[in-house]
């Protein structure tokens, strides 16, 4: 029998398992409770987690995974790296104020501790999604002046609080590099790797004094296309670590796929222990093992911390028959467990087959726990049965598994994915027969979810509000919008999904194939916690989804309604998908079932269909030389479900970000008649790609930033208008907000649209 190979986590989610931290967040952010119960409850759901894993059989467990807001954030406040608006404290409430943005101009707390509001506002750091995940981090700010010091002891802190109640744990750092590759505000913010090395020395220095012997460093930088200047700062800061603490061990994680061109740089630097990703990445462990020196403690990353799959784990073993010999291992999820929910046993009223096939953080501890065991020749044979069991159950479910929708996908032509006509002959049919006025306005969709919207939708699930009653107020909610619309002049309407509860739970929950959880929330951001659906099976759609809504909106009024979808790369990328199959195959399902509803749709007169593929960009993989794979499968399956339909009805689809230089080949290849997209922060520059490429097709550049209460004027959007106009014909033009409304409230939404056909009217009043 040999050794027992130990078992780490990398990291937990933090948020508790009834969202606790998000409850207690929200509540000192409104002045209802105070700081201390907020640092009570923050302290009481890390001694439960350390608790669980320690029952769990996890041998290696993490400190400093915790956080109120976001890592890097600590990181942040760690290093001191805080801009000068938001005052020097490193406090708790300067912390807030750069997580959220607080409402004056400097920072100042009350007896309670609440940031209090006069004067004018301090705006939050961006925030953007961190690697591939829906997880979103505080992008750190730096200046050219930029100096670090350690001005926050979270990580010794934490290290000291798991010590005293027992636990000897591993704390865990955002690397160096990885932190200032994702900062901005200078040029090129890894020439203050020098000025940062001497902060992160200290930090592990005070690890060492207060006990610590191993530190967990991620670098999942690791895993992104090498290059020079990362490589030599990764080298440099690592040999300065190994030579000042040379009492710390580190474990250098790298994570969300393979180490590639970067494996030389990683297996040579001089740390003690490097963690790789092998469920993203599972061809590299016979390299990594060929080429790591002996005396480097490998963890292998064997358990899918990204997706809720429980394992195959004789299959896992199999993989792992490299090993044998090789001692010095670790074993551990492929990435921190944050990114998945924590506990498979709450969900009780999940279907009993798909409850069977999913693991959640806990489970995934179980799982590695029986791997450890199988690998040191314990006897886990009753385990290891039930894992294979289940694994050939899921693969032979007919729950799964659904001839009909093979059988359809494989006779799929290439025409399907093909308008009758080109562009240029559809824009004049569709013109003629829309006759809609130079510069149309319109809508991205949504209108205002209020209390009241979201208070029926949360009664009528509880079942204190029947069908027939809910389905009164919708109705009464959307004629109220159409009327509305009308009445300011606006040229396409929309019906305002307040029947939806979220852009891809709503089609998912009327498609076969998905299933969706009750407590199974992970965070997004902050307090933010979602629901990802669960796609566990071949998907069809049963029944029209939005049809009725859409006939009743058209049945108000003249002015055309638009029909109103999600598309399939988007609810795709919003979901955990199944691992049984290429994502490319998932989303060509759900393609052909937004399809159907297309057609449906036409069929019953829908005239524009907008299919909103908000989610397109952040598919894109993290190495460059996959960004065409898949760009090509995700603009299969928009011209999937949008081509089949007369050249006279017109598919919009709606896109929300500002970047799109890198995707503007696939953008143009969707062929939508009208694209939406979001504009009005970057003041137009983002429509220059669209000129440099000779974008044909209309597009809609938005003129009004809905993720700010303010309401702009006339003249401002003319005026963005203008800075279109130099970059695009006007014919190509129309008018609408950045995105969908439903987070503003009506008050804000009114007088800005008004001025939005204010604008318009202008416009057409000058040609
Ligand atoms: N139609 C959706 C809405 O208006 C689009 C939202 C989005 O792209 N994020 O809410
Ligand atoms: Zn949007």
């Amino acid at each position: 029998m040999s050794s027992l190979i130990p078992v780490a986590t990398l990291g937990t989610p933090r948020i508790g398992l009834k969202r606790e931290l998000k409850f207690a967040l929200e509540s000192y952010w409104s002045g209802k409770s105070d700081q201390l119960t907020l640092l009570q409850t923050a302290k009481d759901l890390r001694a439960v987690n350390w608790a669980r894993q320690k029952a769990r059989g996890v041998d290696i467990i993490p400190s400093n995974d915790f956080s109120f807001y976001d890592q890097v954030l600590d990181t942040s406040l760690m290093v001191g790296a805080i801009p000068a608006i938001y005052g020097e404290a490193a406090d708790l409430d300067t912390y807030f104020a750069m997580a959220r943005g607080a409402q004056k101009g400097h920072v100042e707390t009350c007896e309670h501790g609440h940031v209090h509001a006069t004067g004018q506002g301090v705006l939050a750091q961006e925030m953007t999604k961190w690697f591939d995940t829906n997880y979103h981090y505080m992008v750190p700010e730096f200046n050219e002046d930029q100096t670090f010091k350690l001005t926050s002891l979270k990580a010794v802190e934490e290290f000291l609080e798991a010590k005293a109640l027992g636990y000897h744990t591993r704390p865990v750092l955002v690397g160096p590099v990885t932190y200032l590759k994702l900062g901005k505000g200078v040029a090129n913010p890894l020439l203050l790797i020098d000025r940062l090395i001497p902060v992160y020395v200290e930090v592990l220095k005070k690890l060492s004094d207060a006990g610590a012997d191993w530190v967990q460093i991620d670098e999942p930088v690791l895993v992104l296309d090498g290059d020079s200047e990362t490589t030599a700062a990764l080298q440099k800061a690592y040999a300065v670590f190994a030579k000042e603490v040379p009492q710390i061990s580190i474990l250098l994680a790298s994570y969300f796929g393979g180490l590639g061109d970067n494996l030389d740089t990683a297996v040579n630097l001089p740390v003690a222990g490097l963690h790789v990703d092998l469920v993203r990445a599972p061809e590299q462990l016979e390299i990594v093992l060929a080429k790591a020196p002996k005396d480097l403690l490998l963890s292998l990353g064997v358990i899918d911390g990204r997706n809720i799959w429980r394992a195959n784990l004789p299959a896992v073993l199999e993989r792992l028959k490299g090993i044998d010999g090789r001692g010095n291992l670790q074993i551990a999820p492929s990435c921190s467990l944050l990114h998945v929910p924590i506990d498979l046993n709450l969900e009780t009223a999940l279907d009993a087959d798909v409850k069977s096939w999913l693991a959640f953080s806990l489970q995934k501890m179980d799982e590695l726990s029986v791997l450890s065991k199988a690998l040191s020749g314990a006897d886990v044979a009753a385990e290891l049965t039930a894992s294979a069991d289940a694994a050939s159950a899921r693969a032979a479910s007919p729950k799964v598994h659904d001839a009909a929708v093979k059988a359809r996908l494989s006779a799929v032509t290439p025409d399907q994915a093909q308008r009758k006509n080109a562009f240029a002959i559809r824009a004049d049919l569709q013109r003629q027969a829309f006759n809609l006025p130079a510069f149309p306005t319109t809508t991205i969709g949504s209108f205002p979810q209020t209390s009241e919207v979201r208070k029926a939708r949360s009664d009528h699930a509880k079942g204190a509000i029947d069908d027939a009653h809910y389905d009164a107020f919708l109705k009464t909610e959307t004629e109220r919008a159409i009327r509305w619309q009308e009445e300011i002049g606006l040229d396409v309407l929309v019906h305002g999904e307040f029947e939806r509860n979220d852009m891809v739970q709503y089609f998912g929950e009327q498609l076969s194939g998905f299933a969706f959880t009750k407590h199974a929330w992970v965070q997004s951001y902050g307090s933010r916690c979602v629901r990802p659906p669960v796609l566990f099976g071949d998907v069809s759609r049963p029944k029209p989804m939005t049809v009725a809504w859409w006939q009743y909106a058209q049945s108000l009024t003249d002015k055309p309604v638009k029909g109103m979808l999600t598309g399939p790369v988007t609810i795709l990328n919003w979901s955990f998908v199944r691992d049984d199959q290429p994502r490319a195959e998932s989303c060509r399902q759900i393609a052909l079932a937004i399809r159907d509803e297309v057609s449906d749709l036409e069929n019953a007169g829908t005239k524009m269909i907008q299919i909103d593929e908000a989610a397109l960009r952040e598919g894109l993989p993290l190495r460059r030389a996959d960004w065409q794979v898949y760009l090509d499968w995700a603009v299969e399956a928009f011209r999937l479900c949008s081509t089949g339909v007369s050249n006279d009805t017109q598919i919009h689809t709606h896109m929300c970000y500002s970047e799109f230089n890198d995707i503007m080949d696939a953008v143009a290849e969707m062929d939508a008649d009208v694209i939406s997209i979001e504009t009005s922060r970057s003041k137009m520059e983002l429509l220059d790609v669209f000129k440099s490429k000779k974008y044909p097709n209309e597009i809609g550049p938005g003129v009004y930033d809905i993720h700010s209460p303010r309401v702009p004027e006339v003249s401002e959007m003319t005026e963005l208008m203008s800075l279109a106009r130099q970059r695009l014909d006007d014919v190509q033009l129309w008018i609408n907000p950045d995105c969908g409304l439903k987070t503003r409230k009506w008050e804000e939404v009114k007088p800005a649209l008004v001025n939005m056909v204010a604008a318009a009217k202008s416009l057409r009043e000058a040609v």
